[in-house]
Order: C-alpha cells, then sequence, then structure tokens
C-alpha cells in the first residue's frame, strides 16, 4: 500500500522500510546462530540506501559494522556522540591512510591489513605511545587487497615486532567467485588457503589468544556454512536483495528452506507534467521513440543524475497505478517520460511512479532495473544519488 503523503520534493525519494530491515536481520541470525555472529556491511552509502538512515536502525542490532572509508567511521563516532549512543564495534575494511590511523586508534575503530606497507604506521604510533587493533587481510584468491601466501611469514614476523603499536586480533579473506557459481571450487580452494594461511598466523601470533576469523559476504553466508567462521559480513542481502539467482538457487539446496529476503527501499517519484501527444511525435532527444497512438505521457523529474540507468533506455517501466508503464525514448539527465496512456485516470493532472518497489500487485526489483540496464543491484542501488531525500517508514 503506498502512502500518500509524500516528502516535499521536486525530486525523486527514496523509502526505507524499518520492518523489511529487521526481518532481514532476523532471518541471518536465523541461519547463522548460534555459531557465528552477524556483522553488516554499510559501505558505499549503506549501499545507497543512506548511512545515517540505515545506521539508525541497525546500531546495537547486530555485531559489528564494516565500513570501506574510515572517514565514514569518524562520522558513525560522532552520530553516537550527539546522540549518546553506546560505542559501536566498527572495522575499516579499506585501507586506512597514515593521516587517519591516530584517529582510528584514539576512536576505537578497528582497521585491516590488506597491504604490505602497513609499516608505515610504526613511527607515528610509536611517537604517540598509541595502539589500534587490526585484522590481518588474507588473499586466498581475489588478488585485490590482502597478504599473499608467499609473503605471509615475513609479514606476520614482522608484525609480531611491532604488536605494541598494532594489535592483531584478527584475520579476514574475500570470495571471489561464490555469487556466480552454483559449483563451488573455486570458493572451496581459498577456503583451504585460508585454513593454511591462519593457522601459520596464529601459530606465529600463539595459540592462546585465538584470532577472530572472517571470511563470508552475503553469498557465501547464504550457501557455504563452513565459511562462516566467528562473523559474517552481510551487504547486499542485509537490504533484501539476492547476491544473484545462482546464489538464490543454491541456498535453496543448502539451508532447504529459503530465506525470506524483504527489500527494503522503494523508489518513487511525482509527476510534474502530463499531456496529451498525438499518433507520430517524437519523444525525447534522439527522436528514438516515436508514438505509434495518440498518446498520454508523464514526465518525471528523475534522470541518470539520479541514479536511474541510462542503459535501461527503451527497456524499463515503471509503475502507475500498480500498473507496468514504459519509459520511452531515452533517459535523460533530470527527466524520464512513462507513456502513462493504459493507466490515466480522466482528470488527473498529476500520477506517482514506483521506480523500484511496490505497487499494488505489481513490483519492480533493483534486480530487474539491473537486468534492463545490462548490471547487477550493487550498481543500481548505490548509484543512488546522495542528494535523494530518504524517508524511513515502518512498513511498506
Ligand atoms: C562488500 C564486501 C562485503 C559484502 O558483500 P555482499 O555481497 O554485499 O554481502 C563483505 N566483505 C568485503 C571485504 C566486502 O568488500
Amino acid at each position: 500500500m503506498i502512502q500518500n503523503q509524500v516528502p516535499f520534493t521536486q525530486e525523486s525519494w527514496i523509502e526505507l522500510s524499518a520492518s523489511a530491515l529487521k526481518q532481514n536481520i532476523l532471518e541471518f541470525k536465523k541461519i547463522t546462530s548460534p555459531s557465528s555472529q552477524i556483522g553488516v556491511v554499510l559501505k558505499g552509502n549503506a549501499y545507497g540506501h543512506g548511512l545515517k538512515e540505515i545506521l539508525s536502525l541497525v546500531h546495537g542490532q547486530v555485531d559489528c559494522i564494516y565500513l570501506i572509508a574510515a572517514r565514514d567511521a569518524f562520522w558513525i563516532r560522532k552520530f553516537e556522540k550527539e546522540n549518546q549512543l553506546p560505542l559501536h564495534r566498527i572495522l575499516v575494511i579499506g585501507v586506512t591512510s597514515e593521516s587517519e590511523i591516530l584517529e582510528c586508534a584514539r576512536l576505537g575503530i578497528e582497521i585491516t591489513l590488506g597491504v604490505t606497507d602497513w609499516r608505515r604506521f610504526v613511527p607515528q604510533m610509536r611517537a604517540n605511545q598509541s595502539r589500534v587493533q587490526a585484522h590481518l587481510h588474507l588473499d586466498t584468491g581475489l588478488s585485490r587487497e590482502g597478504i599473499r601466501e608467499v609473503d605471509l611469514e615475513k609479514e606476520i614476523q614482522d608484525l609480531k615486532k611491532y604488536t605494541d603499536w598494532i594489535k592483531l586480533i584478527g584475520v579476514m579473506s574475500h570470495f571471489s567467485n561464490t555469487e556466480d557459481v552454483t559449483e563451488q571450487e573455486y570458493a572451496h580452494a581459498q577456503l583451504e588457503a585460508f585454513e593454511r594461511m591462519s593457522s601459520q598466523v596464529q601459530k606465529i601470533f600463539g595459540e592462546s589468544s585465538p584470532l577472530e576469523k572472517h571470511f563470508a559476504a552475503s553469498a557465501a553466508t547464504l550457501v557455504l556454512p563452513q565459511s562462516r567462521y566467528d562473523r559474517v559480513r552481510v551487504g547486499i542481502s542485509l537490504y533484501g536483495m539476492w547476491p544473484s539467482t545462482e546464489a538464490r538457487i543454491s541456498s535453496k539446496l543448502v539451508l532447504k528452506e529459503v530465506p525470506e529476503l524483504k527489500p527494503v527501499l522503494s523508489w518513487r517519484c511525482q509527476s510534474q507534467i502530463i499531456k496529451a501527444i498525438p499518433q507520430g511525435t517524437y519523444v525525447g532527444y534522439g527522436c528514438t521513440y516515436r508514438c505509434e497512438h495518440d498518446s498520454v505521457i508523464a514526465v518525471f523529474p528523475v534522470g541518470y543524475f539520479d541514479g536511474y540507468p541510462r542503459l535501461a533506455s527503451g527497456k524499463a517501466h515503471v509503475l502507475v497505478h500498480g500498473r507496468r508503464c514504459p519509459v520511452i525514448g531515452r533517459v535523460m539527465m533530470n527527466h524520464l517520460i512513462v507513456d502513462v496512456t493504459s493507466v490515466i485516470r480522466p482528470g488527473e493532472s498529476e500520477v506517482l511512479a514506483t521506480l523500484i518497489g511496490v505497487d499494488g500487485e505489481e513490483k519492480i526489483t533493483p534486480e530487474l532495473l539491473a537486468s534492463w540496464a545490462q548490471t547487477i543491484p550493487y550498481e543500481i542501488v548505490t548509484r543512488l544519488g546522495a542528494h535523494l531525500q530518504r524517508v524511513v517508514r515502518n512498513s511498506i
């Protein structure tokens, strides 16, 4: 049910469902407990949903928050102070710079050592008698961040020397091919490498203080239970999306019962102009579309500037009055034109479009919009403009 009350805005807006988010967290708790804890990934402006809005909903509800940028972690500490919230556990999984490291130590933000030049932190930490808690990222096959196995012995011997300034508390890795396949051979090879490498680290650091281990993102959490270790790092599925169709199929085999993930985000827009145009009229830049019949079109103030993919031109639909209506002509920077001939009611001077979300019996998922734009839902949601107003609702 779409609520009539819309924010005061000339632009499209995003609605977030607090209850859907809560349900997704519960689904993951159900799957993983009691062996693993739940960490959530709030990078990319909380996957485009809005860091501030999502943070308010998950703070205290999960075990750990993962971010790419240290500046987002600093912002969270400020938010906690202003709202008198307890300090949440935060791990920066991206690369931290020298100018950020002391602040991380001071604010109790954990960092990841993902590149071999972590030694650059030592002089500053020593000079300030500061100590930061760190996780060592092991490259088990993605070839992105992480220490490679051949370099591991030397890295950890060195790291051990600097333990007064950089205290190692965890080891982690990241899968490269769990989403795109239904057979997990590559993931199993990565798991084996992780086992080998993490025991090597543990041995050198001493068996008496066990290091925390974490590896799984959404897909692996759902389809590879042995990869969950101490904690999982759930991103896309926290927001109610499946990492891929393959992951959904595999999870059915592995978990028997497919978790019910509820989309958190809807994207809506009120029309600016409605007009009738006669058969044969061209619509939009490049005259790529010409009306075959007398038509009624609606112009919406939303375009690729806001994150609506231009590649979806000629394929995308939006929902108006619970029905799919085609986006016609090219997607423009700040405008979309939609053929509303079949749904417009007599005397109606404006209509509401659902670009992503549910209206009546129909829905448009980020996955569907992504398929029209030849991309993945991750890209669709993370590109939603940070300028768009986000409204949190309890249930949609
Ligand atoms: C993005 C990311 C995740 C979360 O991935 P999803 O597929 O969105 O769950 C987990 N770990 C790392 C290191 C990441 O970069």
